[in-house]
């Protein structure tokens, strides 16, 4: 792999609208039908309930860093231009989590419980990631 390219990620069938509504900077969870809760990563059932009732629906895109670290040093690849950046467990106000980074930021202003928001970077035509950022004032 060039070390230029910055790797995508892989896409599997059931997690294909997630991207989907990305690229349209939408961002988007998966709900259970039988027990109302939010899903994430995307599944075929539902972790909570077992159910295979899912559907996608709109959330808020807010959350707070639950835990983050600052990558300063990288092996040469194409993320070495990036540094200092920051990768951050993110706690959505739909009571999941996920894996991001924070942007828009001083990464050494962060803390913990921080409020962040959504914001979404187009790597190319087919993907679009959402990222999060600190929640001004
Ligand atoms: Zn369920």
């Amino acid at each position: 792999m060039s070390t230029n390219q910055k790797p995508g990620p892989v896409v599997n069938e059931w997690a294909r609208p997630y991207w989907d509504y990305a690229k349209q900077n939408k961002f988007c969870l998966q709900q259970c039908n039988d027990c109302g809760k939010h899903i994430f990563y995307p599944r075929i059932a539902c972790p909570h309930c077992g159910s295979s009732d899912v559907k996608w629906v709109e959330v808020s895109g807010k959350g707070r860093i639950y835990s983050y670290t600052v990558v300063e040093n990288n092996a040469p690849s194409a993320f070495q231009a990036d540094v200092p950046y920051v990768v951050a467990i993110i706690k959505l106000e739909e009571g999941v989590q996920l894996l991001s980074n924070v942007v828009e930021c001083d990464p050494y202003q962060l803390e913990f419980d921080m409020p962040v928001e959504v914001v979404f970077e187009k790597l190319d035509e087919e993907v679009t990631l959402p990222k999060f950022r600190p929640v001004k004032g």
